[in-house]
């Protein structure tokens, strides 16, 4: 498979881009580091004409406390978020999540801010963000806006995105104290694959009742978008910490979620792992021992 002829711009602007992208329009795409673009345009899914590359942007590729919250430039590496010191306690969860994702190759080439505009729905920096209530803030010539990532996916492989809008920093909040997380992917290999279903889990439990107090559940590959699933969270909260309570409500997970038949895994077969991620996920941030689950 052959890609198509393109232009290649490198510029080391913000401006820069934002010019590119007015004076193109659809003919452009951006690009970073290109282990989803290049095999879309191999495989023809998409043709552009002109391509921008935004490795050579400086200053978007750090990781750095802003008071509580954590600033993670969009074009950090995966392998940059895995070994990053900065993420810890809940934040962890994130660099749990990117250790998960492809091969050592793909953690040093792909980025975070391509893995969330690539808008698929089993990006695996997706739902522990969702968790961690990230923000995302997006630059264009008209300004910048912030928004919570959770109205940032739209569909499979769509955003709310405008042409001549770049991802600039994901912004993640303080996780809450004493939270514990867990991120189970379940696949049909150890590496290199896409998750069939994930689970990213974060939650807190009052010590004093054994109950628990907070719970964020999101999943991955189970719908148009990842999603938090929030009728099921609500159904942990208050409840004493007990197996066969975190059985049950697991099984209400599957009714917030309108998983697909594709080449990987038959919709019914997601629908029930679904319960068992969600179930073995909540154990895992417990503590609890689970069996392995996939990759
Ligand atoms: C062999 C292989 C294994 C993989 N395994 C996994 C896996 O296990 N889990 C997983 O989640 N993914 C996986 N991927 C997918 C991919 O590696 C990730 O999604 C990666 O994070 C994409 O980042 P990138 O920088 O390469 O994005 P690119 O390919 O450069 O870009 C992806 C899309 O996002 C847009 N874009 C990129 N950056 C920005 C920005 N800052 N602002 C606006 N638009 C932007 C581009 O225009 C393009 O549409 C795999 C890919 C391959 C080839």
């Amino acid at each position: 498979m052959r890609l198509n002829r393109f232009e290649f711009f490198n510029p080391s602007s913000l401006l820069e881009i934002f010019d590119l992208l007015a004076r193109y329009g659809k003919d452009v795409r951006l690009i970073a580091g290109g282990t989803d673009l290049l095999v879309q345009m191999k495989q023809k899914l998409v043709l552009p004409q002109k391509l921008i590359n935004l490795l050579a942007l400086p200053g978007l590729r750090g990781i750095e406390r802003d008071g509580d919250s954590l600033r993670i430039g969009a074009l950090a590496r995966h392998a940059d978020i895995e070994r990053s010191t900065l993420l810890k306690n809940g934040w962890k969860l994130l660099a749990l999540a990117a250790h998960k994702i492809g091969s050592p190759q793909i953690r040093h080439l792909g980025t975070l801010g391509g893995n969330l505009c690539n808008g698929s729905p089993s990006a695996d920096t997706a739902s522990p963000l969702l968790v961690l209530k990230a923000q995302v803030c997006l630059a264009s010539g008209r300004g910048e806006r912030r928004l919570p990532l959770e109205s940032f996916f739209t569909g499979p492989g769509e955003t709310v995105l405008e042409k001549d809008e770049v991802l600039k920093e994901v912004i993640v909040p303080k996780p809450p104290v004493n939270s514990s997380f867990s991120y189970l992917k379940l696949g049909r290999r150890k590496s290199m694959d896409l998750g069939l279903v994930s689970a990213a889990v974060l939650l807190t439990v009052d010590p004093g009742r054994g109950s628990f107090e907070e719970v964020r559940i999101a999943l991955g590959s189970v719908s148009p978008t990842p999603i938090r699933i929030r009728e099921t969270e609500r159904v942990f909260e208050g409840k004493p910490v007990d197996e066969d309570m975190i059985r049950q409500a697991a099984g209400l997970a599957q009714k917030e979620c309108q998983p697909i038949s594709d080449i990987r895994a038959s919709a019914e077969y997601r629908r029930e792992m679904v319960k068992v991620l969600v179930e073995r996920a909540i154990k895992a941030a417990l503590g609890l021992p689970i069996p392995p689950t996939g990759i």
